[in-house]
């Protein structure tokens, strides 16, 4: 299947698929002799990414060795702050899979993931990552991840963004309907 095409829902990655944002499709060309690495698939989505003036990242999600997804930084190109390589991917991943739960996943990164898609591969489950590049090697390409880090590990009170509580009283009604609803789908 070329790539940049959608992988249809229910193959349960016993398939070759790829799947990445229609944003980032748009854009994307097959890229030239594809590599079934997933790492070296990564690294050729993030050197393609780059030659077109994108994000330098890739990120490739395997299920049993068995490439599901994979997904190239499309912030720029979708105008999303959010779309990261690995976003990308595990969003891809997903839809593939037809479940939020990545929990049979891995994820290559061309680069060590920032604490955003970091979140999002702990809240998918997935179960182990591998990268190349590191936090440090992206800061020198002018890239705050290791600064995020950095604000993650202080109080609330002394980071860079102002963080104040209000209102907590009534926010705590929402969970109490979340506590109280036997319908409700865990995730
Ligand atoms: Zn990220």
């Amino acid at each position: 299947m070329e790539h940049g095409a959608h992988g249809e829902g229910g193959g349960k990655g016993r398939r070759r698929e790829r799947a990445v944002e229609p944003a980032a499709a748009q854009n994307e060309r097959p890229v030239a002799e594809e590599s079934q690495d997933p790492m070296e698939l990564a690294i050729q989505l993030a050197k393609r990414s780059a030659r077109q003036g994108g994000g330098p990242f890739g990120a490739v999600v395997v299920q049993d060795g068995v490439i599901l997804a994979s997904g190239a930084n499309a912030v720029a190109v979708s105008s999303d702050p959010t779309a990261h390589a690995e976003i990308v991917a595990i969003r891809a991943a997903a839809r593939v899979l037809g479940t939020h739960d990545l929990s049979g996943c891995e994820i290559f990164s061309s680069c060590e993931p920032c604490p955003m898609c970091l979140g999002a591969i702990y809240w998918a489950r997935i179960k182990r990552v591998w990268y190349a590049c590191d936090r440090e090697d992206a800061a020198a390409a002018g890239f705050e991840d290791e600064f995020f880090y950095d604000e993650l590990a202080r109080k609330p009170s002394k980071r860079r963004i102002p963080m104040q509580r209000v209102l907590r009283k009534k926010g705590l009604k929402a969970f109490q309907i979340w506590l109280a609803n036997p319908d409700r789908q865990t995730y």
